[in-house]
C-alpha cells in the first residue's frame, strides 16, 4: 500500500507524537515495537484466532434489498453491530491486548464517551486477566450508566472525570496524566485512531480487516473485489480507517465519511470537526480540532456519544484535505430519520453513530448498477431511547 505514514508518524502535515517527556520512553519503545509484533506471526495467529472464535469475524456483508431500491444502486451492509460487545470497538481492543501483553505490560487503562470502547477494553482485560482502569467523564458516566455497570460487572474500575464538560474530551486528558504517573507498568489501549504517533496506525491497521473481508466477501458476491462508493461515520475515525485501508490508493472508489453535524455546522452544537476545525494539537497529534480563536477547546455536541469529539484522526484530516475522502456532515434529525429507516426497511436497529453514514445515501446519487459498502459500526440497542424519545425529529422526511 502507497499510502502510509511517515517515519515520524505523519500524515502529510498532519499526525506526530506531541507528549510531554516523561511519556517520551513509553511512546519511543511502543513505537519500535508495534510493527514487529503486528508483523509476527505469533502476533497474527492469535489476532485471527480471537477475531473468529471470540469476536464472531468475518461480519458478514449484507446485501439490502429494499434499501438498494429505495436508492438506486447495490447496497451491502458491512455488519459490524454483529461482533461481540455489539460494534466494530472490540476489533482493536483485541489487537492491542495482545500487544500489551507482547510488552510485558500488567496494567491496562483507557478513555471512553459512550462506554463502547470502555466496555470492549474490560471485556479483553477479563479475558486476558489484567488490571482495567476506565476514564470516562462525569456527565457520561451519568448519560451511558448501563456501560458503566457493565465495565464493572467485567472487573473494571471506572474513574467519573471532573475536570472541564466532563465528557470524552477530558477522560482521555485524564488517562494521559495517569500514563505519566505510571509510565513502566501501563498501557494505554486507545480507541480511535487519534493520540500520538503510533496510535493512529496501530488502531487503523487493527481495524483494516474489515476492508480485508469486505474485499473478498465482495468477490464472491459481485465478482469483483472493490465496489464503487465506500461509505461510513467517523468520530475519531476507527471504523471508517477500517473501512477503507485496503482501497486509499484505489482510485476507482469513492470514499464518503459521515460527521456529526449536531445541530448543524452553522451552529455552536455540532461536531463537525473537518467542516468546523482548525488545525490545532490535541491528545498529542496535529490535526483539526474544535477550538475558540486562542486556542481553547470547544466542546463538541452531537446527539451520538460516540461522535462527540473535538478532534479528527490525523489520516482523515490529511485525506480530506487531499480530497480523497468526501465528507458530509449529518445533523442529528437526519440521523435519527435514517436510523428508523433502516429498523422499518431492514429489520436492524443501527447505532445511533452508524445512522449518520445511513443519512448520507439520501445526498449521493448512484447508477443503479452502482455497488456501494456502507458500514454498520454497531448495534443501536443503546440508543433505543434516543430514537424512542426524537422520534418526531424525523417528520418531515417521512413517516414512521
Ligand atoms: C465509538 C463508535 C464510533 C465512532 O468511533 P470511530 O473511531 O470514529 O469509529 C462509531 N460507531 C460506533 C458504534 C461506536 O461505538
Amino acid at each position: 500500500m502507497k499510502y502510509q505514514v511517515d517515519e515520524k508518524g505523519f500524515f502529510g502535515r498532519f499526525g506526530g507524537a506531541y507528549v510531554p517527556e516523561i511519556l517520551y520512553k513509553c511512546v519511543h519503545d511502543l513505537q519500535d515495537a508495534y510493527r514487529p509484533i503486528i508483523e509476527s506471526d505469533d502476533f497474527k495467529q492469535s489476532f485471527h484466532q480471537l477475531l473468529r472464535d471470540y469476536v464472531g469475524r468475518p461480519s458478514p456483508l449484507y446485501y439490502a434489498r429494499r434499501m438498494s431500491e429505495r436508492y438506486g444502486c447495490r447496497l451491502y451492509l458491512k455488519r459490524e453491530d454483529l461482533n461481540h460487545t455489539g460494534a466494530h470497538k472490540i476489533n482493536n481492543t483485541i489487537g492491542q491486548i495482545l500487544m500489551a501483553k507482547k510488552m510485558g505490560k500488567t496494567r491496562i487503562i483507557a478513555e471512553t464517551g459512550a462506554g463502547q470502547h470502555g466496555v470492549a477494553t474490560a471485556t479483553v482485560c477479563a479475558l486476558m486477566d489484567m488490571q482495567c482502569e476506565v476514564f470516562m467523564g462525569k456527565t457520561d458516566v451519568e448519560r451511558q450508566h448501563t456501560n458503566v455497570e457493565r465495565m464493572r460487572m467485567l472487573g473494571a474500575t471506572v474513574h467519573p472525570v471532573t475536570t472541564g464538560n466532563m465528557t470524552l474530551s477530558d477522560a482521555c486528558s485524564e488517562a494521559i496524566r495517569d500514563w505519566c504517573c505510571h509510565p513502566r507498568d501501563t498501557y494505554y489501549l486507545v480507541g480511535s485512531t487519534m493520540g500520538p504517533h503510533p496510535y493512529p496506525d496501530i488502531v487503523a491497521k487493527m481495524q483494516s480487516v474489515i476492508s480485508e473481508e469486505i474485499k473478498w466477501q465482495l468477490q464472491e458476491k459481485v465478482g469483483r473485489d472493490y465496489p464503487d462508493c465506500l461509505i461510513a461515520c467517523v468520530g475519531g475515525g476507527s471504523n471508517a480507517a477500517g473501512t477503507i485501508y485496503h482501497y486509499i490508493d484505489d482510485e476507482r472508489v469513492r470514499i464518503v465519511l459521515a460527521e456529526a453535524g449536531g445541530h448543524g455546522v452553522d451552529t455552536d452544537h455540532t461536531a463537525a470537526t473537518i467542516h468546523c476545525g482548525t488545525e490545532g494539537i490535541i491528545h498529542g497529534a496535529r490535526s483539526l480540532v474544535m477550538q475558540t480563536g486562542d486556542g481553547q477547546i470547544q466542546e463538541a455536541f452531537t446527539i451520538s456519544a460516540g461522535l462527540d469529539y473535538p478532534g479528527i484522526g490525523p489520516m482523515h484530516a490529511d485525506l480530506a484535505e487531499h480530497g480523497r475522502e468526501e465528507v458530509i456532515a449529518i445533523n442529528d434529525d437526519e440521523a435519527i430519520y435514517a436510523g428508523y429507516e433502516l429498523t422499518r426497511m431492514e429489520g436492524i436497529i443501527p447505532a445511533i453513530e452508524s445512522a449518520h453514514a445511513l443519512a448520507a445515501l439520501r445526498k449521493l446519487t448512484f447508477a443503479p448498477d452502482d455497488v456501494v459498502v456502507l458500514t454498520v459500526s454497531g448495534r443501536g440497542d443503546k440508543d433505543v431511547q434516543t430514537y424512542l424519545s426524537h422520534k418526531d425529529m424525523a417528520k418531515e422526511y417521512g413517516n414512521f
